[in-house]
Parts: C-alpha cells; structure tokens; sequence
C-alpha cells in the first residue's frame, strides 16, 4: 500500500517537490510507516528562497504591531491545538508524552516572547551628542533566512527561529528534519488561519541538498542552525564563507557534579530525568555526572533504584517515561558505544541491552561507573540513555573533568554550599548552568547557546541576541540648525 507523500509548502501553497527520492518517516515506537518525505532539490530550494525574498519586500513594510498581532491570534491557536502538537511530536520522535507537552509549551513561550516585537524592535537615541547634534538606532530586519533543524525537537527548536525571525521582519525558508517532518504541516495550518501573508514562511524538506541551497543561495542572508558538531561547524563554515550571518547550535556532553551535601531526595529524580528523558536525546540530557566520594555510596544506591523504576514504552501509553531512540542507526550506535564501554573497561551497572524491544527502536537506561576520560563514552556524545558516572574527591575535580571536554553546553551543580556555586559558576566552561537542577534550558527570554565546539557564531538563539541576530541598525547622526524661536 502506498502512503502519503509530504508536499513541500512555498507562497502559501502546499507544491509537490521535484524530486523522484523520498524517504519513510517511521514511528520510532511501532516502525510503522506514516509517510514519506521529500529529499528536496536545489531547483525547489531556490523557488522558495525567491518566493521569500518577493515576499520580504512587502512583509518588511507591514507595521511592527500588525506583525505581533498575527503571532497572538497564532500564540490562541497553538494553545488550542496543544493536545495534537504534543502527540504529533511523540508519534514521529518517540518522547513520551509528558515531554512532548513540555516541549510543546516551550515552542509556544517563544511566540510570546517574539510578540513583544514593538517593545524588542525599538532603537536607541541620545538627544544631544554634540551641540544642536543628535544619535539614534533604528532597527531593521535582514531579508530571508534560513532555518536548518534536528529531529529532537521537532516543534521547539523551530519556533527558537522563525516567530522571532517574522516578528521583526523577515520572511523565512525552514528545513525541518527529514526524521520528524509532519509537525510542521499543522504549525503551517495555525499559521494560515492566524492570517501570515503568503512567502512569509516557508518549508522545504529534504537533507544536505537542500541545506547547501541555504548555504549557497545569494537571497539568504542568515542562516540558523541547530544539530550535530560536524554538521554545524560545516554549516557555520560554509555559511560564513558565503559571507551570511549564521548562528550554529551544536552537540554536547554535559556534565552535573553532586557535592557530598546534595539533597539526594531531589537531586536523584531530577538527575535521572536529565540523563534518560527524551532517551538522552537532548542536547541537555545528563551524560556524566562527577560525585564526590562522601555521597558515593549513597548516590549510586538510590540512582539505580530510581533507574529500574523507569517504565519503557511507546511514549502516548500512560506512565511511560523512556520512549525509544530515533532509528534502527541509532540503536545500533547506542549497542555500539555499550560494548566500548565494556572493552573500556568502565563498569556496567544498568544494561539497557536488556530491554531491548524490537517492537521500535528500544533500548533500557544504562548506567556505566568508573568511566574516566580516556573513553570514547566519555569523549563522545552517545545522545542516547547511557549515563557515565565518575567519583570524584572534591569539586575541583569535578570541574575539570568537565573543562576537559570539547563541547560545553550545559554543566549543572547539586548542592547548598553557597562559595560551591559561585565558585562552580566562575569556573565552569558552559554556556547554560543549573544549580539544584537537571535541565538548565533557559526560557525564551534568555539567550540559549554552549561554549567550546557546542556553539559556532556570535549572536545565540533566543533572548535580546535572537532580536540582535535577526535584525541591523541604522545609526542617524543628525545636526538640526539652531531655531530662533
Ligand atoms: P544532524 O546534524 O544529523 O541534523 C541536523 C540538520 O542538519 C537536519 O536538518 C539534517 O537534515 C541536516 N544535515 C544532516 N547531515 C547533513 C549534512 N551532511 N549536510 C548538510 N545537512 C545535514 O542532527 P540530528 O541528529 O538531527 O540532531 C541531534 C544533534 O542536534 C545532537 O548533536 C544535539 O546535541 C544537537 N542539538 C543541539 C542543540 C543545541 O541547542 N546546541 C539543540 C538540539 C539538538
């Protein structure tokens, strides 16, 4: 039987792509087949792209509150269609759908923040600079950017983009992930009944053609990248030497330190969630946690109990908490790494082989000790539900083995020691820290990018650097004659 094939969407219409390659989009819980995606060409790429830039002309000329006003009546209809959203996100990336709903809430958060627009939109002046002389920026959008996904947040990742890409005035070509495409057809339906002129938003499926288009394409003057680090320094390199502004967002291997004071009652759930939410998929998930010997003992009791109560399933079943992993790929990427861990010599105390289900793509928690930096689990990221636990004498050491890594994205700190956390703070490599907490996601108002090799450009995603990225100024330094009256 043959199943449905997703349309591109360019000027406002749903168009069938040029190209003869397509690929399945399973349900990661099932591997049922739900449809197939465009691998789109260039020639579709740059009927959007110019359609967008068309589209800019006017789209840049529509008053700063209008434009806000079409993100409010959207911001209504997201949180009407919440239910769906979050089940459209569990059925193509496999979360559960307690997250999926918290996924959901974050991509809606964005649309709040970007609907400040008329406030985050104004310049600055000074009225006197010089005798009878005064200074003011006004800010103005860029033209047509570009929006490049993961398949790990489906819905939140790209609305970290295209409601404040819109909002201040530009229009916008997005390439979702070929892995969890079919979301975007229903933010595209919200957008439509939300009044968004046609060739304001744009979405082009497909993989590394269509991302070279972006790159590639002279009317696209931004580029935002979220996914892995070779695919993001690719895109920042390739982006920059086509001389547009880009922002890339990449991997990560984030590391929590418990202090010998940690509140176990606590620190336990919120550190499991961390490391097996989303399946570790996240580029937030816990993937090391450095203990101080004092509480080692005691954590490491408490941390397995807890890991064998985690019930594993097809994410829309009621109480299921660990969803499976993408692809059949990443399984075997994740048996892969479990066996180096082993070769390693690192300690398996949770086998999530065990739980291995070939009704989808499952695989257990797993928990490693004695992991030291040496180690490929250690030095890579798994993105999957494979925890790495080190002990450590204090929280020095703790901090450098987390310096050590080539990515700095996320670190966190369990403890009440008040000179702890400021000295954890000050000496951290990380661009997100969390105190007492697992995810240290900041919110839309917050700029969110790591450090190191987990971030390649200037301006991040989201807060006053989102409105910075997607807009220049004009800086008018105007002389007025001295009036008689
Ligand atoms: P990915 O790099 O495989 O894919 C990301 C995007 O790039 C997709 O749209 C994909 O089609 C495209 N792409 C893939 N290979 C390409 C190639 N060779 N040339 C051009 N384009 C290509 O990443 P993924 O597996 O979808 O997502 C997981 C990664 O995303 C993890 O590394 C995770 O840490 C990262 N991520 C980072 C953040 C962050 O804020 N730093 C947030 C979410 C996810």
């Amino acid at each position: 039987m043959s199943i449905r094939k997703l349309k591109n969407y360019i000027n406002g219409e749903w168009v069938e792509s040029r190209t003869t390659t397509y690929e399945t989009v399973v349900n990661p819980a099932t591997k049922e087949a739900m449809c197939d995606v465009p691998l789109s060409t260039r020639e579709d790429l740059d009927h959007a792209a110019t359609v967008a830039h068309e589209a800019f002309q006017i789209w840049k000329e529509v008053a700063v509150p209008r434009r806000a006003r079409i993100l409010y009546k959207f911001h209504q209809l997201l949180i009407e269609n919440k239910d769906e959203l979050a089940k459209l996100v569990t059925l193509e990336n496999g979360k559960a759908l307690s997250e999926a709903y918290g996924e959901v809430q974050r991509g809606i958060e964005n649309v709040e923040f970007a609907a400040g627009a008329p406030t985050l939109m104004m310049g600055d002046n000074l009225s006197s600079i010089a005798t009878d002389v005064e200074a003011s920026v006004y800010k103005y959008p860029i033209g047509v950017v570009g929006g490049i996904t993961p398949f790990n947040f489906p819905m939140m990742v790209p609305f970290w983009m295209f409601p404040m890409a819109i909002a201040t005035g530009n229009t916008v070509v997005l390439k979702p992930s070929e892995k969890a495409p079919m979301l975007m057809e229903k933010v595209v339906s919200l957008l439509e009944e939300a009044g968004l002129p046609k060739g304001v938003f744009n979405v082009v499926f497909g993989a590394h053609d269509v991302v070279n288009g972006l790159l590639q394409h002279p009317d696209i003057k931004a580029i935002s990248f979220v996914g892995s680090q070779p695919v993001g320094q690719y895109v920042y390199t390739e982006g920059s030497k086509n001389l547009k502004r880009v922002q890339s967002l990449t991997g990560a291997k984030n590391h929590t330190i418990v202090l010998n004071d940690a509140n176990l009652k606590d620190s336990i759930p919120a550190i499991v969630s961390a490391a097996f939410g989303s399946a570790g998929e996240r580029c937030m998930a816990a993937a090391v946690v450095t203990v101080e010997e004092g509480i080692y003992d005691e954590f490491m009791v408490e941390l397995t109990k807890a890991t064998k109560d985690i019930k594993m399933g097809n994410g829309l079943d009621d109480g299921v908490f660990l969803g499976p992993v993408i692809r059949q790929e990443n399984l075997d990427r994740t048996l892969n790494y479990i066996e180096q861990g082993i070769e390693a010599g690192a300690n398996l105390i949770c086998d999530g082989r065990e739980q291995l289900d070939e009704a989808g793509f499952f695989v257990g928690p797993t928990i490693f000790e004695g992991v030291t930096t040496d180690m490929t689990i250690w030095k890579d990221e798994l993105f999957a539900p494979v925890l790495s636990i080190m002990k450590i004498k204090d929280l020095q050491e703790g901090i450098n083995i987390a310096n050590a890594s080539e990515f700095a994205n996320g670190a966190c700190l369990f403890t009440n020691n008040a000179s702890a956390i400021r000295y954890f703070r000050e000496n951290i490599d990380a661009g997100m820290l969390g105190i007492n907490l697992g995810v240290p996601a900041p919110m839309a108002m917050f700029p969110f990018s790591g450090w190191k090799s987990s971030f390649y450009g200037t301006l991040p995603a989201n807060g006053k650097a989102g409105v910075d990225f997607y807009t220049r100024n004009k800086v008018v330094t105007a002389r007025y004659a001295r009036s008689d009256v």
